[in-house]
């Protein structure tokens, strides 16, 4: 199943897509739920991001070869970081190229969508009725900042940068996953995410024992390598099997 948020009119719904039409949801996607009986086609709709997050839980060094291309130890257990709601751009979203920043990378990840609220989860607890589903995510940082300020927080919150979408794919296996991301239509990363150094059930565990997770909330695992710049008129787009692609474009608007 394909979860998309989207307005159409004025309104703004989630729905469910079937063949080319959304339907939308009557209830909670956190629960049990009924769908509308008339489909609305997905080419009339502006789509939304998927969930607007009380919080994003982003992983950092992740894959081996990111961690290497970094020039960074690989981490003995999860380097966790967040990124404010305030950041979330959706499907053809503009990224807003800041002017305190020479140097705006795309990391494109896979991103895990909190079902219910999830706190101290143990070792041996099964994380699959925690997740709703998952979709894209692109991790734009300021990496020039990031390196200057050491801490990651003005790197990597500013608004626009958590691109997420386009739609909460449930029901597919997160272990195995190819991850690219094309820089104009070129792939720039091509990674698979059998390759992830912690695995979604550990990290939904992880980080359940450090903060409570809602449902809504979003947990990025980590990009592979091949990061590299965007400039203002770039067009990425972050493409995962099963889900589909996150296309957004980079824009100055400010001097
Ligand atoms: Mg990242």
């Amino acid at each position: 199943m394909k979860i998309y948020r989207y307005k159409h009119n004025t309104k703004i719904s989630t729905g469910v897509l079937k063949e080319d039409k959304l339907y939308a949801v009557q209830g909670s996607v956190y629960r049990k739920f009924k769908t509308a009986k008339k489909g609305i086609p997905v080419g009339d709709v502006a789509l939304l991001p998927p969930v607007m997050p009380s919080k994003i839980v982003a992983i950092g060094l992740n894959y081996k070869d990111h961690a290497m291309e970094r020039g960074k130890p690989l981490p003995e257990e999860p380097l966790i970081f967040l990124k404010p709601s305030s950041a979330v751009v959706g499907p053809k979203g503009i990224i807003v190229y800041p002017s305190m920043t020479k140097r705006v990378d795309f990391e494109g990840e896979l991103a895990v969508i909190i079902k219910k609220k999830a706190s101290r989860l143990h070792p041996d607890d099964l994380t699959d009725d925690y997740i709703l589903g998952y979709t894209c995510f692109n991790d734009v940082t300021a990496r020039d900042l990031q390196t200057k300020d050491v801490q990651f927080t003005r790197a990597k919150s500013f608004d626009t940068f958590a691109a997420i979408g386009p739609c909460i794919a449930t029901d597919i296996d997160p272990a195995r996953l190819r991850v690219k991301t094309f820089l104009n239509g070129k792939l720039r990363q091509s990674g698979n995410t059998r390759n992830l150094i912690f695995s979604v059930p550990f990290l939904v565990r992880f980080v359940s024992n450090i903060m409570t997770l809602n449902p809504g909330d979003v947990i990025t695992t980590g990009t592979p390598a091949g990061i590299g710049p965007m400039v203002p008129g770039d067009k990425v787009d972050v493409q995962i099997e099963g889900i589909g692609t996150l296309s957004n474009t980079v824009m100055k608007i400010w001097d």
